[in-house]
């Protein structure tokens, strides 16, 4: 099931998308819900962001292979940092180049959306807490990440955060393959069972540290091949079972 919130006529409502046509849906979709008969095709609609995040949670280094190539060691815990909501943009909408950086990179991810109120659960118990997937382009000023030492202004800028365009449900988190398309080449490309930590450790590690709400988004890390965005830009995060999440560099 893939569920997308979208704009139509100055109202935004939820809808299952279908293939090409958006079922309206009644209600929430983190609690009682129904899928109406009322639908609008793809193109008749704005797709917004699928959810409305209190806060988006992103893991660093999550690829044994990338951790291989960049002679790092496997950490022994996640790393956790936050994006702003501020920072959330939809699929098709346009990433703005800060004035202060002069190298913004992409991080394609695979993003997990939570559906009920996550504290302090197990890693085997986390699976039922989470909602669906999403695409994620974890947006980088890589020269200020680098600069500041920690990593809120490089990670936080209007537009960092794309995600969408909806929410999948009901897929194995830990076996999909993820590709990034810069301008339609394939610049990373690989598949999230090559984690170090699951899905599942994830949302567990992080609800010990702050309870997770339904509509959080968490950002489970990058794998090989980050690159710089250039103005002009399309990119594209391709998750299987999900679909693409795309936007373009102002
Ligand atoms: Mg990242």
């Amino acid at each position: 099931m893939k569920l997308v919130r979208f704009r139509k006529d100055n109202s935004c409502s939820y809808g299952l998308l279908e293939d090409e046509k958006v079922k309206v849906i009644y209600g929430d979709i983190f609690k009682d819900y129904q899928v109406t008969n009322c639908y609008y095709g793809i193109t008749e609609i704005e797709v917004l962001t699928p959810c409305l995040p209190s806060k988006i949670v992103c893991i660093g280094l999550n690829y044994k292979a990338h951790a291989k190539e960049t002679n790092m060691a496997l950490p022994k815990e996640p790393l956790i940092f936050l994006k702003p909501t501020t920072a959330a943009l939809a699929h098709k909408g346009s990433i703005i180049k800060p004035v202060m950086s002069d190298r913004v990179d992409y991080e394609a991810e695979l993003g997990l959306v939570i559906g009920k109120p996550a504290k302090e659960i197990e890693p085997e118990a986390a699976y039922s807490y989470i909602l669906g997937a999403t695409c994620f382009n974890d947006v980088t000023a890589r020269d200020l990440q680098n600069k500041d030492g920690q990593w809120t202004r490089a990670k936080s800028f209007d537009t960092f955060a794309p995600f969408g365009p909806c929410i999948a449900t009901g897929l194995n988190y830990d076996n999909l393959s993820i590709e990034l398309l810069l301008n339609g080449k394939i610049k990373q490309k690989s598949n999230t069972s090559d984690f170090i930590f699951n899905a599942g450790q994830i949302v567990s590690f992080i609800s010990h540290v702050m309870q997770l709400n339904p509509g959080d988004v968490i950002a489970t890390g990058t794998p090989s091949g980050i690159g710089a965005l250039n103005s002009g830009d399309i990119v594209q995060v391709k998750i299987e079972g999900v679909g693409v999440l795309e936007n373009y560099m102002l």
